[in-house]
């Protein structure tokens, strides 16, 4: 038999009667499993919340009665508010309420707990999107549709993200991205990541328009709040100048006058990492956002694209920066990239480097050569670049190039980023992090000491 006779012969067996139904019951088995291993997850995870929250509430039960009698006592008790649950139906939401002009009303942390009967009724599950209110709304048709899938959570992968200071996008995306990815596995993380945060994380008590301490002053933004005033600057002239300050920022500015003095004249100053942040909640003074350059570059790329604002990448090794742009304009395709150099000239070159960009008429330019060298070359020849913003981005560039990688975002979450950048590169980080961390800690906590100690003395008076 030829090749071409046995083809049509198997082809004329795949398209008889026999051949036709022998194909879709292999088909329908294939279906089925998939069902049957869909519905086993889901009663897995049904199983696991049911256990969870029943083991939950019998450990909590002493504290639960006790905190029920107080409730009663200052005129509250169990309530429930209108949620909207899975497939979007509705049901009541259990918990505490306290009046507000209660003295016990600082017992509202345990507000939340009765929610434990939701995850037993199967209203709510441990993790997922956050059960909204029934007059919220959650986008168009197709995106509630999704987001609707899944049962609501006590704590959900926005709360986690808000409450690490890194929650830039909006809830809804995050919503979405945790209902397309979303695995029994991914909770478990989401929960231990969430626990530390829980028990150690800062409160979203005072949030002042600028941080003070040290010595420096801070502008206290969100992400979109920081880049939309960047590209607006980036538009007028004089130039504005751009730094971002951290830990380590601020333990330079201690002992280096010049450049303590540039950041106060700088017109924004912003909180980057997780020890600015800490510093915030040590001295009663929240950070709104963690804001740093790497982070920022996606919002301000987009800004400056839509604005028509060109951008110039100076610093790095060679090669570096034309590896980052390449990057931008892989994802923001009519965003100008006006230029691009590393950053190691000598001073005879200087005058050359700041005409060419000068020339390029960038709007923006990021300047990467480390701190505090960035930030007092800003200073001294800002004006002379044509541009309307000139930020320090430090490392920036070596990430976007792919020459150092950043840290996956569960580790971003924990706050503890500064753990890999000294495990990338322990010999250059170890001196930055561990006694630098501790320095800084330490001055923060002397300030909050004195803060007390001269708020006391001025309250002596008659
Ligand atoms: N750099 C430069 N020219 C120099 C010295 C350093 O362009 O003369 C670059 C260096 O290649 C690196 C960046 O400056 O890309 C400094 O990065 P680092 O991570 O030290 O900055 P940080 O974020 O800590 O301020």
């Amino acid at each position: 038999m030829t090749e071409r006779e046995a083809l049509l012969e198997r082809l004329a067996d795949d398209f008889s009667e026999g051949g036709i139904r022998h194909r879709r019951r292999a088909q329908f088995r294939r279906t089925a499993r998939w069902q049957v291993a869909i519905w086993m997850a889901e009663a897995l995870h049904r199983l696991g919340d049911i256990v969870l929250s029943s083991l939950l509430f019998i450990l909590l039960s002493p504290l639960f009665l006790a905190v029920l009698v107080l409730s009663k006592l200052s005129g509250g008790g169990l309530q429930t508010s209108p949620r909207r649950g899975r497939w979007a139906t509705q049901f009541g939401r259990y918990e505490f309420h306290f009046p507000s002009d209660s003295r016990l009303a600082w017992l509202k942390t345990f507000r939340n707990w009765p929610s434990l009967l939701n995850v037993l009724r199967g209203d709510m599950s441990f993790i997922g999107p956050r059960a909204i209110a029934l007059d919220e709304s959650v986008g168009d048709e197709r995106t509630a549709w999704k987001r609707y899938n899944l049962r609501p959570g006590l704590r959900s992968l926005w709360w986690l993200r808000k409450r690490a200071n890194i929650g830039y996008t909006r809830e809804i995306d995050l919503d979405l991205e945790y209902v397309e990815t979303s695995s029994i596995r991914g909770d478990f993380g989401i929960a231990a990541r969430a626990l530390p945060v829980m028990l150690f994380g800062g409160g979203a008590s005072m949030a002042p328009p600028k941080l003070k301490f040290l010595g420096v002053t801070i502008n206290n933004l969100t992400m979109s709040e920081a880049s939309a005033q960047i590209v607006a600057m980036s538009m007028v002239r004089p130039a504005s100048q751009i730094a971002f300050v951290n830990a380590d920022c601020v333990n330079i500015a201690f002992s280096d006058e010049a450049y303590k003095s540039v950041l106060a004249q700088s017109q924004l100053v912003l909180a980057d990492g997780i020890g600015v942040r800490l510093a915030g909640t040590i001295l009663n003074q929240n950070v709104r956002e963690n804001i740093n350059g790497t982070d920022m570059l996606p919002f301000l790329c987009a800004s400056a694209e839509a604005a028509g604002a060109g951008m110039y990448l100076l610093g790095g090794r060679s090669g570096i920066p034309e590896a980052a742009a390449e990057w931008i304009v892989q994802r923001y395709p009519r965003l100008k990239i006006a230029g691009c150099r590393h950053g190691y000239f000598s001073a005879e070159e200087e005058p050359g480097v700041i005409q060419a960009v000068a020339d390029s008429g960038a709007n923006i330019v990021l300047i990467a050569f480390g701190a505090p060298r960035q930030e007092k070359w800003i200073a001294e020849h800002k004006h002379e670049l044509g541009a309307g913003a000139v930020i320090g981005v430090g490392g920036l560039l070596d990430f976007y190039s792919g020459r150092i990688s950043r840290a996956p975002v569960w580790i971003r979450e924990l706050g503890m980023e500064w753990l890999y950048r000294f495990w990338q590169e322990p010999r250059r980080m170890w001196r930055r992090y561990f006694v630098g961390n501790a320095v800084f800690l330490y001055r923060v906590v002397l300030e909050r000491i004195h803060a007390k100690d001269s708020s006391r003395v001025g309250g002596v008076t008659p």
